[in-house]
Parts: structure tokens; sequence; C-alpha cells
């Protein structure tokens, strides 16, 4: 059997198409062949069946209807696959035309990935969706990154150091590279990435760089950048017209970001710290849930990139706090103003549909809307001097401009489509109005000759009707039959098992004068939807900008607002090491503890600065320990986003990366080697944090064997204080550490203070100066009903433990102790060599190494 032409042009598409399940277009359904169908009715879920043969063998088949195809779409992205959306560019009848056998022209108009979604159901509605594209060049990172669904496009460059955090902190959708040896070692080895690698078979000189983008952004920009930027730029401009998703001539250039300026937050740290959702995937147990009281999606997002980028430029943090103070102070207007941000629509969204997706009348309406919400915004705040609103007069005017239009001719909730007509208003324009006119009089008519009808023949239940198929008709109960058909005037169209259906000469006419002036006045209305569409893509900038400002003010209001309810407190931040909280708390456990118990949360101060940055913290199981910790570090990065942080008083340094380390047991349903994960993260704390820099450290070296954990903490608590000088807390609940403080002024016992009272235990949630009693272990054993002999015999064991207790003596490393474990490597390295198969050149490496071990 022949492969047919439709399969033909199917598989040359396909072969132009590789990496994407391609959706082909096959009248009123999307149809899948071969391979694509049988994945997607597996994941889908759907039937499959078969259609012809190819060499001999069945072709398998799926498909869905193309008016429903956008729920199987999301199915399939939310899978990790792309979708390659191929249409049909002509009629059938246009096909025949060109000839007898021609078979319908068809195309992809559009692929679509993970990261170039825009359509409202793919997207989620507070977040970005961002493609992002990794160029390496020179040793170093070039990362671009884009948000086709809201016009964000930025670019950074950084090392292997931080290229993880980087990626962490912006949270692609997808990400591209490009194919090559060094790209896959730091990247390929990171399994949590998922990243398309692209061949890449192009030189990166700066001239062909430069040729390629200045078709797309100004040349005089472009020469102003280094390989890398130009690299990383190329990638995504190239995949994005690939995939046939590219407007970039709506965008400025994308923003350069300097990672120096941005606080570092590791990924575990990130997690831990429940900063965007709790380790249960809940955002409301967040500290982002704390904050996002925003009043808009556009905010909504804008506020979720402030919370993971928190600045480390002491003026960048005053010019936010002074905006947010300026809502803090003024209740009315932080209300009215979070009221009309309210009703702002996603002007962001709504234009990338238009640019990308062509006109409709919702997202023109939207733009209005928006626009007029945006002026109303920009008087009210017009006093406000921090946070008014400067536009440029060009940009104003054009703003007006287009708002005055879509003002005049778009009616109030336009219905979702075009095809129905009725969006725009019928003042708008002369001729519309006049066809409008026309329409309705023909309606009119056909409702007389309705009624005269009715008369003539007596028959009160004679209906005006219309379908697609027979057009404008009458219907009576079939009973009536005979009777309709004697009368000369009507003709028979249909009968159905209860209806006759007639038409009438008068009838044809009055339909024919209706159906024309309707579609008169869609085309109409489709012209004059796409002139205004034309206007307002023009300025997709200038509109760019403006749903910037609102989510700016709106992040920046809802914190001044967030501040308020929850009684916080300005920082004074400033470049010092110092971080000295008066009262602080922690903003989620605070309203959890405030629905369990009476007595609310416990507030707690904490004081670190140069000449103390190490605080200890001991103290039983429950006793507040994991909470203190974590609720200090919230409080710097709310500090240094600009916002109020939940204590009385703080004065805070900023902090150029914060670091944690959250102990063994509090994650342990993850089921990893949690010990190997613990060292991993620490190792990477003490090789990068330094003396700006924040580390919370809680329960390290819980995960093995006593002895070996104390030393572990041990020595890391004094390569703290050795090295990285960083502020730190440090909870643990190997009381032999408290021992450090003697030895060094830089250290601070405190404990989680508990109160025994009539043989029970009670917490009392404060942070008090000096080490814990003891971890009361078999206390709460006892509290929860352990036999008599066992705690008698636990007891006694502890007091012999006790006893054999390190002292202070035991534990002063001298520098012999460190001389005998060094001989002690550099024996058991070489009991390692084997003689017998060992090079020279590879003996001499070995010599080197031990040389600089002693
Ligand atoms: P630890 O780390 O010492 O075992 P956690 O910090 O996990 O203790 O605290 C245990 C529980 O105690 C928390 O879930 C919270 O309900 C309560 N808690 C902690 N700190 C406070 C506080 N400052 N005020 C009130 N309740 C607190
Ligand atoms: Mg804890």
């Amino acid at each position: 059997m022949q492969t047919t032409p439709v399969i033909k042009q199917y598989l040359d598409i396909k072969a132009n198409n590789p990496g994407s399940l391609l959706f082909f277009r096959m009248g009123d359904f999307y149809e899948l062949f071969f391979s694509d169908a049988e994945v997607a009715s597996n994941t889908l879920d759907i039937i499959l069946t078969k259609r012809g043969q190819h060499m001999g063998k069945d072709i398998p088949m799926c498909g869905v209807p193309f008016h429903s195809a956008e729920g199987y779409i999301k199915k399939l992205l939310d899978n990790n696959m792309n979708v390659a959306i191929c249409e049909q560019l002509e009629s059938p009848k246009e096909a025949k035309m060109r000839g007898y056998k021609e078979i319908v022209k068809r195309g992809v108009v559009r692929i679509i990935t993970p990261g170039t979604k825009l359509e409202e159901s793919f997207l989620v509605q507070k977040e970005n969706n961002i493609l992002m594209a990794l160029f390496f060049f020179d040793n170093s990172w070039t990362a671009c990154w884009i948000d086709i669904s809201t016009g964000l496009f930025k670019s950074t460059s950084t090392d292997d150091s931080r290229l993880l955090s980087m990626i962490d902190q912006i949270s692609p959708n997808e990400i591209i590279a490009y194919k090559n040896k060094q790209e896959f070692g730091v990247l390929g080895s990171e399994a949590s990435l998922e990243i398309t690698w692209l061949d890449n078979k192009r030189s990166f000189s700066k001239s062909v760089l430069l040729e390629f983008l200045s078709s797309f952004f100004d040349l005089d920009h472009l020469k102003e950048l280094n390989i890398g930027r130009l690299g990383s730029l190329s990638l995504i401009v190239r995949y994005l017209q690939k995939n046939r998703n590219l407007f970039l001539e709506h965008y400025n250039m994308p923003e350069q970001i300097e990672l120096s300026n941005i606080m570092t937050i590791d990924p575990s740290t990130r997690k831990n710290l429940e900063i965007n959702t709790s380790l249960d995937g809940e955002k409301n147990l967040s500290l982002l849930g704390v904050v996002d009281k925003t009043c808009s999606l556009l905010g909504s997002r804008l506020l979720k990139r402030r919370l993971n980028a928190p600045s480390t430029q002491t003026n960048q943090i005053f010019k936010w706090q002074r905006k947010i103070t300026e809502f803090y102070n003024d209740n009315q207007i932080t209300e009215e103003v979070r009221s009309l941000i309210s009703k702002f629509p996603d002007t962001e969204r709504a234009l990338s549909r238009l640019i990308r997706l062509g006109p409709n009348p919702r997202d023109l309406y939207s733009l209005k809307k928006g626009m007029d919400l945006f002026f109303l915004l920009k008087d009210k705040i017009k006093s406000l001097r921090e946070n008014k609103i400067a536009l440029d007069d060009l940009v104003e005017d054009n703003l007006r401009n287009i708002l005055e239009d879509l003002g005049l001719a778009i009616k109030e909730e336009p219905p979702l489509t075009i095809k129905d007509g009725g969006f725009i208003k019928e003042t708008f324009n002369k001729e519309l109005q006049k066809i409008k006119l026309e329409e309705k009089n023909a309606k009119f008519d056909l409702l007389e000759l309705q009624k005269k009808y009715s008369q003539k023949t007596g028959i009160k239940s004679l209906k005006l009707k219309y379908n697609n198929v027979l057009g404008y008709f009458f219907e009576t109960p079939i009973a009536y039959k005979d009777k309709l058909l004697e009368d000369n005037e009507f003709f028979h169209k249909q009968t159905t098992v209860n209806t006759i259906r007639i038409k009438s000469a008068s009838l044809d006419k009055a339909e024919k004068t209706a159906l024309n002036a309707r579609n008169n006045a869609l085309e109409l209305e489709v012209r004059i939807l796409g002139e205004l569409h034309q206007k307002a893509i023009e300025i997709s900038k200038d509109i760019i900008g403006l749903s910037r400002k609102i989510s700016s003010l709106d992040v920046c209001s809802t914190l001044g607002h967030v501040a308020k309810i929850n009684n916080w407190c300005c920082p004074l931040v400033d470049n010092s090491n110092d971080f000295i909280i008066d009262d602080g708390r922690h903003s989620v456990v605070e309203k959890t503890v405030l629905k369990k118990s009476l007595n609310g949360f416990v507030p707690n101060n904490c004081s670190l600065s140069a000449d103390e940055h190490l605080w200890l913290i001991t103290g039983p199981n429950m006793a507040g320990k994991s909470t203190f910790l974590r609720q200090n570090a919230h409080i710097i990065i709310l500090a240094q986003i600009g916002s109020y942080v939940p204590a009385k008083k703080a004065k805070i340094g900023v902090a150029n990366k914060l670091f944690s380390r959250i102990g063994a047991s509090d994650n342990i349903s993850k089921g990893q080697s949690t010990f190997m994960v613990e060292m991993l993260e620490t190792s990477n704390i003490i090789k990068n944090a330094d003396s700006k820099s924040f580390i919370i450290l809680d329960e390290i070296g819980r995960g093995t064997a006593t002895f070996d954990g104390l030393a572990i903490a041990w020595a890391i608590i004094e390569k703290i204080l050795r090295n990285n000088k960083s502020r730190t807390l440090f909870a643990t609940h190997y009381h032999e550490l408290t021992e450090i403080e003697s030895k060094n002024s830089k250290v601070k016992n405190v404990s989680c203070e508990i109160k025994e009272w009539n043989d029970e235990i009670i917490y009392s949630y404060k942070v008090i100066h000096g080490k814990s009693k003891g971890s009361l272990g078999i206390k709460v054993a006892e509290l929860a009903g352990f036999p008599n002999d066992v705690i008698l015999e636990a007891n006694a064991l502890l007091r012999k433990f006790e006893k054999k207790r390190i002292n202070e003596k035991d534990v002063d490393l001298r520098k012999g102790d460190l001389e005998k474990e060094r001989l002690l490597k550099v024996k058991r390295d070489i009991d390692k060599i084997d003689l017998e198969s060992i090079t020279p050149l590879e003996a001499l490496n070995i010599l080197h190494g031990l040389k600089s071990d002693i």
C-alpha cells in the first residue's frame, strides 16, 4: 500500500520539527500519528486507533477535538513535553482550486514548550513562566531569561560557584544550553535540573553574533556587550525563532543584573527556610504566604521575585523602605490604593496574548481597564513623595490616546471571542450604527412576519427559529403539517419527529437582509478591533512600563499594609556586621501558635556583631531552637527587600550570602542518605561563607554516631571562628560544645529556657543567656509513660556517662594532636598505593600531595 499524500505531508512536517508532539490539524480535530499517538494516548488517556498503513504496517493514531484541545495540551506540557501546533493554512476549497487532487496546505504555526506558554490556562497566575538560556564562554556562564507571557527579560553572568543558586533564584520553567563538554560537567551532574541540550554548529565570533542580533536589537547597544552576553542572547532568540514565539520587537534589550547586588541563597536554604512554600509544599505556611497580600497578579509575581532576590545594596534597600514607610504611615491612602489595585487586570499577560495570538476583545478591554485604573491611581498618589508616578510626556500621550480610542470603541465586559461580534460600541462608528439599524429592522420584520403567519394560520405555537443549516425558518408541531402545506405561500423545508419547518418568499427576503447586515457588522467590528489592536501593540513597551509601575506600587503598599497589621518594625539597615533584634518573632509560627494556644508567640532577642558573632543555642527538644534560627533568617531576608520585620526593634548589617543547614532529624521523611546531604551542604557553607555572610546551622552532626557528630560540629565551629567569621546561629544538642565559649570571646552560649514544675516540663520558649541544664530526654520518656525500671536504669547509665564526659582539657586540641592526625593520614595514603601498577609520574604526583599534607 502506498503512503497517502496526507501521511507524506505529515512525515515531512514531523521531520522538520523533532522533539515535540505534532498536533496535526485535520478538519475539526488535531490528529497525532505513529509514536506521537502512542505517547499522547497514554498520557492523555484517550483511545489509540489506526489510520491506513505505512511501509506495510498500521499507522497508530489518536486525536482531540480542536475546540477542546487546550486542556489536552496543558496536560502534555505539565508532563514536560513540547507540542507543535500544525494548522491548515488554507481551506479545502482553496486547495481544490489549485488542482483536483491537491491536499490542504499545512504548517507548524507554533511550538509550545514549558518555557513559552501564553494561554491563561497553561500558566500559574501568580508566578512568572520563564525560559532561560545558559551560555558558557571563557570560563564564565551568561544566563539570559525571558517570560514571554509578561515581557520580563533579563540577563546576568556568573562563575560555577554561583550558577546553581542563580538558577534556583530565577526558578526557570525551561532551560536551554548548547551541548559542550564543560557545560555537561557542572549542569549534567545536577540531576534535579531538566535541561534541553541543543546542538551547536555555529561559531561565536563577535561579528557573526552582532550580525544576527542586529536585526532584532539596536546595534549600538549590542556592540557594548561581550561575547557571553551576545551568545546567550542569540541562543534564546534562535530558540524562540525556531518555535515561532519570537516577538522581540515589542521588548527592550534584556536588563543586566549584577549578581553581587543580590543576596546569594543556595537552593537547600531557600527550601529549608520555607521561603516560597513550606516543606510540605504549602504556600500559606511560608514566608511568601505571610507577605503576599498583594492585590493584583502582577504584584504577586513581582513580590515573589523580590523575596527571592533580596538586595545587598543599602541604597536600593533604603529606597524600598522609604516607599513602604510612606504607605505604613498613611492607612487611608494605603486602603484606597489597594482597593483600586484589586480591580487591576493582568495587563502583562493580556498584552502578550494580544501580541502573539492576535486581536481579541477581552484582552483589549483588559488593557483599557488597566489604563483607566492606572491614571486613577496616578492621580490618587500624586501628593506622595516617594511613590508618586512620573511619566514621560510622550508615554502619557500614547497611553491616553489609546485609552480614549478603546473607551469609545469597546463594549464593557465584551465576549471572549470574535466570532459572534457584539464587542464594538455602535456609537463608535457611523457605518456600524447604520448596519446595526438595518439588522435590527430586518429582525423586526422577521418577527412581524411571524405574527402575521400566526394570525393567518391560527397556529399560536408557530415559532421563528434559526440554525446554521437552514438559516431562519418557522416551526410548528407536526400536527399542522397538512394545514400548512395546503397554503401556497409556504414551502416545506424539513420534517423532524415532532415538528415541521417551513419558509416563505417574504421570509427569504427578510432573512437575506438580516444575515447580510449581520455579516457586514461582524466584518466591520473585526476590522475596527484589528485597528485598535495594532495601535495598542505599537505602544507595547509603554504598556509593559505601566504594568511594572503598578506591580511595584502593589508590592510597596502591600508591604506597608502587612507591616501595619502584623505590628512589624522598620529595621535600621547598614553595612555593619551587626544583627541586633529586639523581640523578634517567626511570622509563620506566630500565626499557627496563636491558633493553638492563648499564650501566643514568645518574642526573643538576638544580638550578633563582629565581636560576638556566633551564638550557640542549646535546649531540649521542642524548646524553640529551630524556630529561633529560622525567624532570624527570615528577618534578614525581609530587611533586605526593604520590608519591615517581625520585631520591636532591629539593626541589621546587610548579608551578602545566607546559608542554612537544617538537621537530618527535621527532614527525615525525604529518605535520602541524610548524613551525606548534611555534610555536602555544610562543606559548601564553610567553603563559601565570609564575614558578610549569615549562617544558621541546626543540629549539625545529628545523623551520625555521637562522637563523630560532636567532633564534626566542633571542628565546624572552630573553622567558622577562624576563617569564615560569619554571623552564625548554631543550634545543637551537644552540650559539650558550650565549652567553646570560655575559650573564644566571639562565642556566646544561649539556651531555650524550660522550667520543671510539679514533675512537669514547661517550655517558656524564651532564649536566655547561658547553656541549658541538660537535654531532659529521660524526663520526656518518663512523661510518655515509660516503665519505671527502664527510667531507673536510664538515669543510672546517664550518671555513668556523664562522669566520663569529655572535660575541657581533652578537647583543647594541641599542635601535637593535629600533627599526629596528619601523620596518620599520610600513613593511610601510603598504604593505599599499589606499587605494582603505579607509573613514575603518578608516584611523583602522590609524593607532591603527601608533602603538602604534612
Ligand atoms: P526545637 O528545635 O527546639 O526542637 P522548635 O523550634 O521546633 O523546637 O519548636 C517546637 C514548637 O514549639 C514549635 O512548632 C512551636 O509550636 C513552638 N514554639 C517554638 N518557638 C516558640 C515561641 N517563641 N513561642 C511560642 N511557641 C513556640
Ligand atoms: Mg529543632
